[in-house]
Parts: C-alpha cells; structure tokens; sequence
C-alpha cells in the first residue's frame, strides 16, 4: 500500500503531531471533539521531507491524494475551486511539529482569479469585499510564493489612498480595488515574467511548494537553531476552506489567550478586529480592540467564545492560543495551540493548574523549560531610580523584564553593535520575521505599531526579552534613524530605556535591582526539590555569592576558587611577593603575611553557608597572571617593591609559558611550592575552627585541582592532612573534613581506579576536561568555534554544552572506574555544564551526587534536576509494563 500523505481533518487527532504538524494535529482534533472548525486537509510532514528527498518535486502520487481530499473538500462545501457561482476558496498554511511563530507563511483567499471574483460576488452579494479579498490573494501569493517584495504592492495602495484623500483602507471603494487588482497583476507579470495564474489547481501546488520551501528559508532555520529544532522535521501544510471576517460589520476575526501570556492572570485576554482579516491582526498594522469589548458587541458571539476556550482549555489542560474568526455572525475556530508564554505566567499557569487539580505537580514541573526561569532571575529597573527617571512615552507592556541599551533601528545594525559589545535597544515601526537575528542581539525591543499579539510581542516573549510594543506616541523614522516624541528627538546610538511590564518607555540608562523569589515562583520550585534527588551546589568565591546562591536553593558550595581570592587589592602585594620570593624562607614569610587573610576568608564563607559543605580547591592558576606584564606596570611594581624594574622582568620571563593552560598550574604549583598548599590548609582549618566557635557547623572538602597521576595526590594529601590535624590539635576544637581531587584531565579518568584509592571525592572539571579532550584551548577557541557550530561539525559549543558522546563518555569511565574502587566515593561537577540542563541530565545519570554551577543558573540546575528524576521514574513505568 502507498504512504498516505494527505489527511482529511477528520482523519487525525491530537497525538498525530509529528506527521501533521502542531496545527493539522489540533485542527484535526477540534473537529473531532465538534467545534466550528472551517474543513480541510493537511498535506504530511513526510510529504514535505519527500519533496527535499526528491530534489524540490512533489511527486505525482502526492498530487493525487491532494486531488483526491480536494474533490472531497469541495463535494462536502458543495462549492469548487475557481467556479463562477459559489466558489471555494483556501488558506494555505504551513505548520511544523514545534510552532515557529512568524517564521513560515500563509496564504489566503486562494482559488481567486477573474473568473470566482465574480463567483464571490454573486454568492455574497458584497462586490468590495470579493475585490478586496482578490487583491489580498494576489499580494500574499506574489510575496510568499513567487517572492515578489511585499512594498511593490504597499506602495500601490498606500498610492490609492493618498490620491483619494483616505485615511483607512476600508475606504477604498469597489472601483479602487478593481484597478488595485489590474496593477497588482501588471506588477506580478513584470517580476515574474509571466501572466498572474488563474488556474486554481496551479495556484494551489505553487503555493505548497512554497510552503514546503519555507521550511528552510533563513528565519526558519534561525528560530529552529535558537530552540534547538531539528532540521530534518519538515512541516506539514493545512489546506482550509475560507471563512471571512472581513465581510462588514458582523464579521470580525481574533486572536485570544485562556489566560494572560505576560502575567498567567486566569483571565481571557485577546484581541480582535471587525471586518479584517487574521493578517492584520497578527501583523499589527491596525491597533485592535480588546476581547471584553466584543462581550457588548457581539454578546452571543462572545458567549460561545468563552465556552469554547474553557473546552479546549480542558480538553489540552493547558493555556491555549486560539486564533477565530466571525463570518457574518457566524463563529469558526481557525487555530488552537499551546500558548506562547513568558516564564512569570508559564509558573502563575503551572501553579494555578495543580491547585485546581488540572495536572499534577511532576506534570507542572516538566512543563518549565529550565532556561525559560533565567527570565525570572534578571533584574528589573530599582525602583528607586526609577522615581527620577525621564518617562517619555507609554506603549503595550508586550513582554516582561527591563531594558536599557543604545537605540538601533535595523536589525543587522543592532546585531553589529551588540557585536561590538554595546547593550543595544531595537526600535522599529513594528517588527518582522526577518528582524529575528537584531532581536536576539538586542537587550530589549520597542515598537511603535502592532498589538499584544504583533510579531514582536509573540516572539520577544518566546525568548524571554523584554518588549514595548505599540508605543504610538513615539514617531520613529526609521529612514532619518531618529524617534519624534513632541519636540524630542532621540538619534541612533542614544541611550533609552524600556520596561516591558509596564509598558513604559524612557530616556536614558537605569540602573536596576535583582528579583523577587517568592510567591508561585516559591511555590514551584518547593514543588521541583520534593522531585528532585541530586543536590545542586553553587560555584562561589566569596560570602556574597555564596549568600546569594543560597536564596537561589544552593545546598553547598561545589567549587571555590581561591585564586579570586588573591586577586584583591589588600592582598596581591603579598601574593607578588611571595611569587618573587628567592627562597623557601623568604616565600613562606610572604605566605605567612597572606594567611590571615585566607583564614578570613575561608571563616566568612563558612559562615555564610551555615553548615553546609564546602568544597574550597586549592590554587589552581600559572603565577604569572598575579604579575604584571607592560613595561610600565613592571617599573610601577619594581620601585613599589624598592627592586630593580630588570629583576622583576627576568622573573616575569622566567615564569612565562607557551602554552600557560597547559603548564605550570594546578597541583603542579603545590608540588613544587608545598608552602603554599600548607599555609591554604591552615587556613581553611583555623577559617573553620573560627566559624565553629561562632556557632557555626563546618564540613569543608579540600580539593587539589589538575591531577593527572595519582603520585600527586599521594604526595599532596599527607601534607593537608598534616597541617590541618595539627590546626585541630593546636586549637581542642575537632572536625571532619575530607581531601578530595579534580578529575579534568584525559589521563586521570582512565587511571580514576587508582586515583579513587587515596581521593575521598571527585569533582569533574570538565572546562578543563573539555579543552584537553578535544584539544581545544579554552582561551582561543572563540575564534573557531562560531564555524564549527554553523558548518555542522560540532553540534553545539562543547563549552557550554557537554558533549555526551566524547567528553561525556570520559566522564562516565572515571564515574565507573572511581565507584568500582571505592563505592561511596562522592561525584560532583563543577564546569560550567553544572548548570546546564541536558549536562545536568547527563550528570544524573551518570549517578553523580551533585553539580554545581554559578549561583543566577542554580534554580535552573534544581528544575533540570527535578525534570531528570520524573524522565528516569517514568522510563521505569514504561519499563515495568
Ligand atoms: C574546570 O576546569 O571545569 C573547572 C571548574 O576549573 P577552572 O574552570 O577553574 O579551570
Ligand atoms: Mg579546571
């Protein structure tokens, strides 16, 4: 038997997504559950892949189960595609299994040409309307089909309206869009080179094909790289009898949330237009009314409305997006999906949906995107400053958070710009898919033009940014490249500043505050660590972050890296010294002076963490970077130090290196130089002794970074134990500790075996693990990288993502040699992939019984490892059945 690529709606259902797509699936199951869904056919996702397989043709059986549901379509409309009485006429639409808002197109009003004009006319009585929907159909099929740029036509239009003195389009009378439709075809024929096509049938196949080619237009494949969409997915196409809702003033067409996308309020919040067509809605141009108001105009409509969007709430058991439209009184559901949502409502919505009894908490907890709460843990304006600040304007409050950043115009300026490291705002007339790269650049966007579902708040709010949009009081001129408010003038590359929870839009920088970690959002991540059975530890160097990552849920601090420590001002002239110190004498002399402060340290971390562990590693840089490198530096050091500025540059040379992450670091210095693993390990006691006489518990971890022999560790571990016994003896006041190591080389995961025998734990560096793995040096591999990714080579940056197959698989042979030696030994990571979720999964289940990662990715790291809890728990289900 054939494949079958063509499926009539009633044919599908909601778990069909993959070979229909997200909308055919829902479209499917809408008819199925009897809502007013205007009938059709989706055209597979298989198909669309088949057409790629095929070299850009669809092949002749595909073209006749199309013909096949077509003749099916119009037997049940009871009408026919180009007829001169009752025609039928199509959308055209693409839908992909994840929906790409904006990113794929649409085309309505198809079957339209000479002849079904007039077709129309005579079976709705209303001339200006069929003309009018003639001429949008030869727009939108000339722009997405055949390429022909969308002004051309814009330009003839905005031509009539100037002309005739009109301010709407809805003004253009039945002899405008009849000579609108003549020069819309003459601009067809001229870019095309041919006649505009009155076949249907040859309308209907090239606009498919056009579909099917969206599939991998830029912006497609900008989006699918942004939300990690695989390519090989294809989309499927929806082909739909027409319903009109711009057939005068008891037909309308809308787009509506069950509940409110900014706030996750359970409230219906929609828009809606009379008498247009779903494009001007979503494409912002004219500023719609809200839903409530279609409650006194239309109060039946509204009912029915309402009643449906608490079906289908309930029947998806989540927040939909429901796109209708009204065709003379009439009501029709075009659309239903899963709404688009910033993280403040996808939490209010989770949260309210569990206290209802909707869904379950392990459910509400697989449906936060972990990355999605890195919008929740960004600053907003300080109110305080915000109390002087320079209000110009008010726009629609599209998408959460607070912006401040340099105003661009153009997308590609915008991307420029934050290239070159400037905090960019993107400010355009209204935005469109091709804007999406100067959108991911930008700190924050703002609009003049466009609703609460325009193109740039839909997608500003996929992607957590702050948006303003429909700010009319401002004029932005995007040809001067300046923005009008009264006399105002703001130009390109000033500063503004924007928020996107209230909607107002400033002049000039604000500074801002950090976040409130209470309420649902308190709610939902109680809910996450009741889930949730790995720790999440915090990479933290000083009493502040550590306190910090605490309110964050951190149970530990997983990584401190003393050497940031150093780095302070009161200290460095003693590190230098002791850096410079010709003899043992003289280095431990400048240790001495130093561990005070270390002691100090090391106390105001323990207090912080109040009695959880504390994993504190020991110096772990080359020397030189304490050192200056300039000539001028080196003279300033010289005669701060009263030596000879020749002197401190032969040892600047002496200690320089070729290859610096590769040298002379980690356990390397402790070797050489013991001293200074001595005096950090009476620091670390006499700083945990200190704290335990406070008050405070301690359970500090000493970990000695970079080995890659076991001989190391042998040889470092006697020497911290020593000195830290001999601070407990010296001081009566006793506590455990434990001395445990890094694994972050090659050679040390293939031989963890031995190096479990004298380690207590491990902790996997895999920033370093990573750059040695690969071979790829941490401080120049910015340079290729970017290439590696887009040619495909790589599937994703190796440093911020684990790579699973190769590092990974490092990791899981130290994990199986170390435990195999010594079945309690502790695991932890402490790279940057700590607070990664598909590393944290990874690290899950690999059994270890932490990760660590920087305090702002700390609830990340919980619900990542919470979601990976409830993926094993049902795996087993699955298994057990
Ligand atoms: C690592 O290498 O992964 C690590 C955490 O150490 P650092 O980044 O300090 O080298
Ligand atoms: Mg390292």
């Amino acid at each position: 038997m054939s494949t079958k690529f063509v499926y009539s709606f009633d044919e599908g259902n909601k778990e069909m997504r993959g070979l229909l797509g997200g909308k055919g699936a829902n479209l499917a199951e809408m008819t199925n559950i009897g809502l007013p869904v205007p009938q059709g056919f989706t055209i597979t996702t298989e198909a669309c892949n088949d057409y790629y397989d095929n070299d850009h043709k669809i092949v002749d059986e595909i073209i006749k189960q199309i013909d096949e549901k077509l003749a099916q379509l119009e037997k049940e409309q009871g009408k026919k595609l180009g007829s001169d009485s009752n025609p039928l006429l199509v959308s055209v639409r693409s839908g992909a299994v994840f929906s790409m808002p904006g990113m794929m197109d649409t085309i309505l009003n198809l079957g339209l040409n000479d002849t079904s004009v007039k077709g129309l006319i005579e079976a709705t009585k209303n001339e200006r309307f069929s003309y009018d929907s003639y001429r949008r159909f030869i727009q939108m099929f000339s722009d997405v089909a055949m390429e022909v740029p969308k002004y051309k036509f814009e330009n003839v239009l905005d031509a009539y309206k100037e002309k005739n003195g009109y301010k709407f389009d809805t003004e253009l009378t039945v002899e405008d869009l009849k000579g609108i439709v003549e020069d819309y075809k003459a601009i067809y024929k001229e870019a095309v080179g041919e006649d505009f096509p009155q076949d249907p049938k040859k309308q209907l196949m090239l606009s498919i094909e056009a579909v099917f080619r969206s599939w991998n237009n830029p912006r497609a494949i900008v989006y699918r790289k942004l939300n990690d969409i695989p390519g090989n997915l294809g989309t499927a196409v929806n082909i739909q009898s027409m319903v009109f809702g711009n057939m005068g003033q008891t037909s309308g067409t809308g787009v509506a949330f069950t509940r409110n996308p900014s706030t996750g309020e359970n409230r219906l919040f929609g828009e809606y237009l009379i008498n247009a067509q779903g494009e001007d809605v979503v494409a912002g141009i004219r500023t719609p009314q809200t839903i409530d108001t279609l409650k006194n105009e239309m109060p039946e409509i509204y009912d029915e409305f309402v009643k449906i969007t608490h079906i289908l709430e309930g029947h998806y058991k989540d927040m939909q997006d429901i796109e209708f439209t009204i065709e003379n009184g009439r009501l029709f559901i075009l659309q239903t999906r899963n709404g688009k949502r910033t993280a403040q409502a996808a939490i209010n919505v989770v949260v309210d949906l569990v206290n209802d009894g909707v869904i379950d908490k392990e459910e509400a907890v697989m449906r936060i995107e972990p990355n999605q709460l890195d919008q929740l843990l960004h600053p907003t304006f300080d109110p305080k400053a915000l109390k002087g600040a320079d209000k110009l304007a008010k726009g629609l409050p599209a998408s959460p958070g607070a912006a401040t950043g340099r105003v661009y115009f153009y997308a590609d300026d915008a991307v420029q710009h934050a290239n070159a490291g400037e905090k960019v705002l993107l400010v355009r007339q209204e935005t469109s898919p091709e804007d999406i790269e100067g959108m991911v650049s930008a700190e924050g966007i703002l609009t003049a033009r466009g609703g609460m579902t325009s193109h740039a708040a839909v997608v500003a709010r996929g992607m957590g940014k702050c948006c303003v949009a429909g700010c009319g009081e401002l004029r932005v001129d995007e040809s001067s490249r300046e923005i009008r408010v009264g006399d105002l003038v703001i130009k390109e590359g000033e500063f503004m500043s924007i928020d996107g929870s209230s909607g107002c839009v400033y002049l000039g920088q604000i500074p801002m505050t950090s976040v409130e970690l209470s309420g649902s959002f308190g709610t939902f991540m109680s809910w996450v660590d009741e889930i949730r059975d790995m720790m999440v530890r915090t990479n933290a160097d000083n009493p502040r972050d550590a306190k910090k990552a605490i309110e964050f849920g951190a149970e530990g601090i997983g990584l401190c890296r003393t050497e940031h420590m150093f780095f302070e001002e009161d200290r460095i002239p003693a590190v230098r010294k002791m850096i410079l110190s010709e003899t043992v004498e003289d280095r431990v002399k400048a240790l001495e002076s130093l561990l005070p402060f270390q002691r100090e340290d090391f106390h105001g971390i323990f207090m912080a963490m109040e009695g959880r562990p504390c994993n504190i590693r020991l110096l772990d840089p080359p020397l030189h970077e304490f050192l200056p490198h300039d000539d001028a530096s080196i003279e300033a050091l010289a005669s701060q130090m009263g030596i000879r500025p020749s002197e401190l540059k032969k040892r600047v040379m002496d200690l320089d290196e070729f290859n610096p992450m590769l040298g002379h670091r980690g356990c390397r210095l402790a070797v050489t130089y013991p001293e200074i693993c001595e005096m950090q390990s009476r620091a670390i006691a006499q700083g945990a002794i200190q704290a335990i006489k406070d008050g405070v518990d301690v359970h500090p971890e000493i970990m000695v970074p970079l080995i890659g022999t076991v001989n190391e560790l042998k040889m470092l571990r006697p020497i911290i134990e020593r000195c830290i016994n001999e601070e407990i003896e010296k001081s009566g006041v006793k506590f455990d500790y434990t001395v445990g190591t890094m694994i972050e080389i090659p050679r040390a995961c293939v031989t963890a075996d031995e190096i479990a025998e004298v380690a207590d734990f491990f902790s996997f560096g895999t920033n370093d693990l990573t750059q040695m793995g690969f071979g790829y040096s941490r401080d120049d591999a910015g340079k290729f990288l970017g290439e590696y990714v887009d040619k495909g080579i790589l599937e994703k940056d190796p440093f911020q993502v684990l790579d699973q197959r190769g590092i990974g698989r490092l990791v899981e042979m130290a994990v199986k040699l170390g435990r195999g030696q010594k079945p309690e030994l502790k695991l932890g990571i402490c790279g940057e992939h700590g607070g990664e979720p598909s590393s944290v999964e990874f690290c899950y289940k690999q059994g270890l019984n932490y990760v660590s990662c920087s305090p702002f990715r700390v609830p990340i790291a919980r619900l990542a490892a919470a979601q990976a809890t409830v993926k094993k728990s049902k795996g087993n289900q699955h298994r057990d059945k």
